[in-house]
Order: structure tokens, then sequence, then C-alpha cells
């Protein structure tokens, strides 16, 4: 399929580059590296190769979210949207940005989040997880209740937000010890978001800002196959949610979530994610440049979808999500 857009898609600047160092082999760093802090060359040439059109970029993980002093996280978030917008402007219709946010100042991620998508021309956010504020040792969620004006604002742009993974710190890793193997993409990346992801929809978020939009990448990070069970567990015993939000929780996963293909790219789980949330709330992404875009866009040009889903999936959702059209 020609004209795909992605909208995982990560590039580093010097600052954060290391933070995407020791998740693969030593030997593999080399590439890694030159793909991370690649943005006109390599990265045309493999979207031109596989029928992408456009790239939604974002930059790496944890990055921001891992700076517990919020004046260098917000100092360091506004040099990676600066550049971002100077690497875009060269390029504007295969490339296009995602802020970065100093989750640790939310109202200074408000307003840096106005200045992206007002000034710069952005399309939303992505945040990897929770934030360390002040305490290295603290993680501190999207649910927390010194993010509501954020929300609010998240809602009044109207962007998509895309909630991205970080691993648990290691104080709230204990069962991944002596397993490391877990850690990353594996599987603590989805376990760790896909949590995330139902604090927020638990916490009433979307009963107070019922048209916010969060994407997950990964084929919604496991959730569309658990939904269910979240929601009918001891079905018996007809006991009420001990939660604040007022819907059950698959009504916001239906509502209020996108999924992305980024880094997983199986058609038995994208069949899955379909029947769960539907054609209209899925959308084409690589994971690049941790995935290969060819493993993604080969994959998803042949799967056995419908014509008129790959479309939808493969570019016209993102472009009304995004305004892109
Ligand atoms: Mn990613």
């Amino acid at each position: 399929m020609q004209g795909k857009i992605g909208l995982e898609e990560h590039f580093a600047i010097d600052d954060t580059l290391h933070d995407s160092k020791g998740f693969l082999a030593d030997s593999t760093w080399p590439e890694l590296e030159s793909r991370l802090m690649d943005m006109q060359e390599r990265r045309i040439a493999e979207m031109d190769r596989h029928g992408m059109q456009t790239m939604i970029l974002s930059l790496n993980a944890p990055a921001i979210q891992s700076i517990p002093d919020a004046k260098r996280a917000s100092d360091m978030a506004r040099r990676a949207n600066d550049f971002l917008a100077r690497e875009v402007a060269k390029r504007p219709s295969r490339l296009q940005g995602l802020a970065a946010l100093a989750m640790q100042d939310p109202d200074g991620a408000a307003r840096e989040l106005v200045r992206c998508v007002k000034e710069l021309g952005f399309r939303g956010a992505l945040v990897n997880g929770f934030s360390q504020i002040g305490d290295p040792n603290s993680m501190v969620y999207l649910d927390d209740a010194r993010y509501r004006g954020f929300w609010a604002e998240c809602e009044r742009l109207d962007v998509p937000f895309y909630l991205h993974p970080r691993n648990p710190l290691p104080s709230a890793a204990q069962i991944y010890e002596g397993h490391p193997w877990l850690l990353g993409p594996t599987w603590a990346f989805g376990q760790e978001t896909a949590v995330h992801a139902l604090r927020l929809m638990a916490s009433g978020l979307f009963d107070r800002h019922p048209k916010l939009q969060i994407i997950l990448g990964h084929l919604g990070e496991g959730l569309p196959y658990s939904m269910w069970r979240v929601d009918n567990r001891n079905a018996w015993t007809k006991a009420p949610p001990r939660y604040p939000a007022k819907e059950k929780l698959g009504f916001y996963f239906q509502r209020n979530f996108h999924l992305t293909t980024a880094g997983n790219f199986r058609t038995q789980t994208l069949i899955d994610a379909i029947l769960e949330v539907g054609a209209d709330r899925i959308m084409f992404s690589t994971d690049w440049p941790f995935e290969n875009v060819d493993h993604a866009a080969i994959w998803f040009d042949a799967c056995s979808i419908s014509e008129a889903d790959r479309l939808k999936i493969g570019r016209t959702n993102a472009e009304r999500l995004f305004k892109l059209a």
C-alpha cells in the first residue's frame, strides 16, 4: 500500500540518545545510534522504499520523563521540540511532530503543548509513561490530581496524546528480578503501559474530558485481549466497580483510545484488536528505529484484512485524527 502514515516513529537528540542504549545487544548500538540520529536520509529512504508517505515523529524513551529536576526536564523538552520543528519544516509532507513534554511541571507541560501545537504546528504529544519528579525513585502516573489542568488543556486543543512505554523503576520491578530479558519491549513495556492506561480509564478522567483521545502502541499493549475480563470478572457477585469512573472501562477503551501496530506485526493480534475497538481506531506504525520499516510494511501490505480496513488503518484514520488532509 502506498501513502501509509506512521505515528510511533522515533528520533533522538544528543542529550537523550543514551536512553536507548542497553535494550539491545551492544553489537547493534552503532546501527541503532545512526538510525536514531538520522532525520532526513536513511529515514526518508526507508519510507520511500516501503510506501510510507509520512512519519509523525517523537523523541525516544524514557528521555524527558526520567529527569527528576523539573527545570532541566522542561529545558530539554523545549530543545527537543525546537529541533524537531526545524527538521519537520524541511519536509512537512513527509515528517510531522509530536511534542515531548516535561510532566514534572504540569502547568509548564500544558503551556509547552500549546506552544508546540499553535506555534510549531505539532499534531499532539507523546509521553513515556510515569514521570520521576524531584525524587529519582518517584513514579508519578498521569491519573494524578496534579494533571487535571493539563488534561483540560489537551482536550481544549483537540490533539491526541500518545502514551508510550517505559520500564518500571527497579524498586517497582521485583517480579522481573533475575529475568532481565522480560524488561523492555519483550514484556515489561506492555505491562507497565497497560496498567497506566487502566488507571486513566478508572480515574474518571474521561468522564471529565469525554473528548480526550489517547493512543497506545503495540496493538494496545495487550488490552484488547483483556478488556472483557477487566469488566466482567466475578459477574455473579454483581458488585459495583470500586473506582471513580462512571462507566465500565471497556466503554472508555472504545471511545477514548486508539491503537497502533507499532512493533506488533501479527495478523491474529490485529484482528482481535479490530474485533474489540473497530478498524476506525487502529493506525499503522512501525516503531522505527527500534523495529524495521520493511518488517512492518511488508506484513501490513499483505495481511488478511479487507482493503477498506487497510486504507483506514494505513492512512485515513491518522489523517482524520491528526487533521493532516
Ligand atoms: Mn516506541
